[in-house]
């Protein structure tokens, strides 16, 4: 797509770090290395975000992200951990449009990757949690 950076990036117009490379996706590092290793798979076809992705599209992606995951640890043997994460639309922190899988290696506690879970489990009664797994079981059953 025309004036997606990643897109160039996939076309070599915009240099990169390669990591890994085939006819789907392209791995490379994130230029800012919150850690050492930080590297974005994304699809070679241009999606925005996982609200666009196809099951097929979704398996052929997230098969590659093993060996990758695999790779940055066996390159780096400090590393004691990886998060994965893929962040959708603006509120979520996204700002590149074209859909990216963050892999990120981490060393220890103090090394630069903070993402927090509060936990807001008071909030809610079991009728609650009953209802609000039953608006998403009830939306999962349309995409079957
Ligand atoms: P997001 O915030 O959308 O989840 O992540 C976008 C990521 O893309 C950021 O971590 C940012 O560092 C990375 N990024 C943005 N522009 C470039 C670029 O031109 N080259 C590389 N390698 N990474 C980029
Ligand atoms: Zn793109």
């Amino acid at each position: 797509m025309e004036n997606c950076i990643f897109c160039k990036i996939i076309n070599k117009e915009i240099p990169s770090y390669p990591v890994y490379e085939d006819d789907v996706v392209y791995a490379f590092l994130d230029i800012t290395q919150t850690t050492k290793g930080h590297t974005l798979v994304i699809p070679k076809q241009h999606v925005t975000d996982i609200f666009e992705y196809d099951e097929t599209l979704a398996s052929e992606l997230f098969s590659r992200i093993p060996k990758i995951a695999r790779a940055i640890e066996q390159a780096f043997p400090e590393c004691q951990g990886l998060n994965i994460v893929n962040n959708n639309r603006e509120l979520a922190y996204q700002s590149v449009f074209h859909s990216h899988i963050h892999l990120i290696p981490r060393y220890s506690k103090e090394d630069d990757f903070g993402l927090t879970f509060n936990d807001n489990s008071q909030k809610y009664s079991t009728e609650d949690m009953t209802s609000i797994a039953q608006a998403i079981q009830e939306k999962v059953k349309n995409h079957d």
